[in-house]
């Protein structure tokens, strides 16, 4: 029997949550704190440091000994710095662990090594943490014992943002007050908060550590940058909700416990489409709060795979040729007094309110598509989007037939009389129940879909934040609300001009609405002819950032300054040369000392024994047939290998910015797809003992 596991007791354990403050500190210090933190200002420094003690006095017995400010700047992951809670002893070489206010709401840090596109020299490398009260303090467990980590953002000396954790407390900000105006103006006068909820489903690859670093493309990109395809890849559809082996089973229920430790709820588990994938969902939360625990999930799972012998891999393309790894990020708006603004109701034909919400989504997603496409984009999503598996690089909404058919009696007649409801299941089987049905089906192949009460961004790529697409979506869907309430404000027959108001929003932007295939060719061209934008990589998508569209946008609602934005555009334009560079480098390294090498000893072997064959006075041909071929292609191999080793030069001695990342787009990476072919042509020839490292099959089917 298994060992019996009380989650609700370890659940949170590790988080210095809200009641345990209410236990632990003076009523009107904790009165003090609430209310800070659900209307903002400063804390005074008296109460932060009883509450700085609290935290210290609860993260020791918990056997933390030390704290760090814990920040994500614009590597796309998180940093931390660690300090002893120790301080100097007294006479008696006496000492006291110790953390004032101080210490918690503020730290120094030199800026200087984390990316900031120009907006700090390193001359001015002061940057500063700021305690981001609104998420918990959490106690992180590792060998190097535990560490009490306080969510902070991240600013330069000047103000601006360095980090992705400020901008997004920005946009919610900014979406809740012009989402306030809208509920106002349909009677709730309640409401004081419009808060996004966010749920980010996470996928990942597991692969055995042993052989994963045999695999330097593993160890140093992340993904595989030679590999011919296994004999099985997913075609079976065999893996996807399959029965969890034994070994990923033990992983799933050690990450589960982490995770619940350091309250992060994951709920749902299971085996993705390509083989050794899997996936991870928790019950969605606070953007903010999501943002954090989505780093957590993704470094727990690093960690505890090592723990059991294997590696995590977060890229959004390990493998060529199955599928890749995303994150679907689940957003909706919902008031503090517990009003989802994207629940359609049982009739959503007659449910105004969510008719504006959806025409003001419709409005920012046409307008920003741009914007959004450009949030979800990094540098491993330029390999996995557009292919025939995730979200096609054309941004557009399904809405699914229920709504498309509200939405075309809109336009049509300006009233939408009716609405298609969800018929029943018919099992056939008289012992079962007949099943209601959803009013839509789901549709797997879109970008950005209405799934019931909440809008499903699949673009985004599984290692990247989750914090730009967020930033993204609350501010332009602000920008909407903001445009909708003030004509609605100023109306004199509100439900008539809110009508007008739908039906004009629809109107204009119902090319953004497509309900069909997205991986078909055919969309491809009805989109150009809709004049959708089709942004196919992150290099083409960074311009989106400086244009003057996203300046006025960003600017208005004060989210990002313009030299924000152009520090954001020149970090991702460096993200993308230095990345590049590295897979560059690795594969000219793995060419030259591990797969040239390895191919001429078997040219060796096979002239070897064409020559016995020979001698021995039998037909060779076929021994000479195979040392043609692998010598055509170890030609082939070096002839590319030279390119390769010519176009990285020229790239990396140019100067940085927009042009280096586009070489490397055009010129490094097309190198490189063509040093990949003869090779992987070659793993299908040479033996299996010669090849120096573990293939497609050995990595997926063997875990
Ligand atoms: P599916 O595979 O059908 O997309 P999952 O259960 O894998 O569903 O994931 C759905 C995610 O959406 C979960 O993280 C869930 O908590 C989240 N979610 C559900 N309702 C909302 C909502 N109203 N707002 C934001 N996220 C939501
Ligand atoms: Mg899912």
């Amino acid at each position: 029997m298994s060992e019996v596991l009380n989650v609700e007791a370890i659940f949170g354990e590790n988080v210095f949550s809200l009641g345990k403050m209410r236990e632990r500190l003076p009523k009107k210090v904790y009165g003090e704190l609430t209310k800070v933190m659900a209307e903002g200002g400063d804390l005074s420094l008296e109460t932060a440091d009883v509450v700085a003690k609290a935290m210290k006095d609860w993260a020791v017995e918990k056997g933390a000994t030390h704290y760090t400010h814990w920040f994500q700047p614009l590597t796309g992951i998180t940093a931390e710095k660690h300090d002893a809670f120790v301080t100097n002893p007294d006479e008696n070489g006496h000492m006291l662990m110790e953390f004032s206010g101080k210490e918690l709401i503020k730290g120094e840090s030199d800026a200087s090594s984390f990316p900031s596109g120009g907006l700090r020299s390193t001359f001015e490398a002061r940057g500063y943490t700021a305690w981001d009260l609104t998420s918990p303090a959490f106690i992180k467990e590792s060998a190097i014992g535990a560490v009490l980590c306080i969510p902070t953002v991240f600013c330069a000396y000047t103000g601006e943002a360095l980090d992705q954790k400020t901008p997004l407390l920005r946009s919610m900000e900014a979406v809740s007050e012009q989402a306030l105006r809208i509920v106002k103006l349909f009677g709730n006068t309640e409401a004081t908060k419009v808060t996004p909820s966010v749920g980010a489903e996470q996928e990942y690859f597991l692969v055995d550590r042993s052989k994963y670093l045999q695999r330097k493309d593993l160890v140093y990109a992340g993904r595989t940058l030679f590999g011919a395809p296994a004999p099985k890849g997913q075609e079976m559809d065999d893996h996807y909700y399959g029965t969890i082996r034994e070994r990923v089973g033990a992983y799933m229920k050690d990450l589960n416990i982490e995770l619940w430790k350091l309250g992060v709820s994951a709920k749902t588990q299971h085996n993705e489409v390509a083989p050794a994938q899997h996936e991870l969902a928790p019950i969605f939360s606070t953007a903010n709060i999501e943002v954090d625990h989505n780093q957590i999930i993704m470094e727990t799972m690093k960690r505890v795979a090592i723990r059991h012998n294997m590696n995590c891999l977060l890229h959004e393309k390990p493998f060529a040729g199955i599928n890749g790894s995303g994150k679907h990020n689940n957003w909706s708006l919902v008031t503090d007094n517990g009003v989802n603004l994207l629940e359609p109701g049982e009739t959503p034909n007659q449910n105004i309110q969510f008719l504006l919400v959806l025409a003001c989504v419709l409005k920012a997603v046409d307008k920003h598509a741009d914007l959004l496409k450009q949030s979800a984009s990094n540098v491993g999503n330029d390999q996995r989007l557009g292919a025939h598996e995730a979200p096609p690089t054309i941004m557009s909404v399904f809405l699914g037939e229920q709504l498309e058919d509200v939405v075309e009696q809109l336009i049509e007649t300006g009233e939408a009389k009716s609405c298609l409801h969800g018929s029943k299941l018919m099992t056939g089987v008289s012992t079962l129940p007949d099943l209601d049905m959803d009013a839509t089906d789901r549709n797997r192949t879109s970008p950005f879909a209405f799934t019931g009460n909440k809008f499903e961004f699949r673009t985004v790529g599984s290692s990247d934040s989750i914090a730009s697409a967020n930033i993204t979506l609350n501010t332009i869907v602000a920008e909407a609300f903001c445009e909708a309430a003030d004509v609605l404000e100023k109306a004199e027959d509100f439900d008539m001009e809110c009508h007008d108001l739908i039906k004009k929003y629809m109107t204009e932007h119902q090319r953004i609405i497509f309900n069909g295939n997205g991986y078909s060719k055919e969309w491809a061209k009805e989109a150009e002819r809709r004049g959708l934008p089709n942004i196919k990589s992150m290099v083409e998508a960074v311009e989106a950032l400086t244009t003057e569209k996203a300046i006025n946008l960003f600017g208005k609602f004060h989210i990002f300054t313009e030299a924000e934005l152009s520090s954001r555009a020149e970090i991702l334009y460096e993200t993308y040369a230095k990345t590049t560079n590295i897979e560059a480098l690795t594969m000219i390294d793995m060419a030259s000392k591990h797969i040239i090498p390895a191919v001429t000893k078997y040219v060796k072997f096979l002239a070897d024994t064409v020559i016995a064959v020979r001698e021995a006075g039998a037909d060779a041909s076929v021994q000479l047939d195979t040392l043609n071929e692998v010598t055509a292609y170890l030609k082939e191999t070096k002839e590319a290998l030279g390119q390769l080793i010519k176009a990285q030069a020229e790239a990396v001695a140019m100067r940085r910015g927009k042009n280096q990342a586009f070489t490397y787009r055009n010129s490094v990476m097309v190198a490189m797809e063509a040093l990949r072919k003869p090779v992987d042509k070659l793993e299908m020839i040479v033996d299996k003992e010669m090849w120096p490292m573990p293939s497609y099959g050995d990595l997926i089917f063997e875990v």
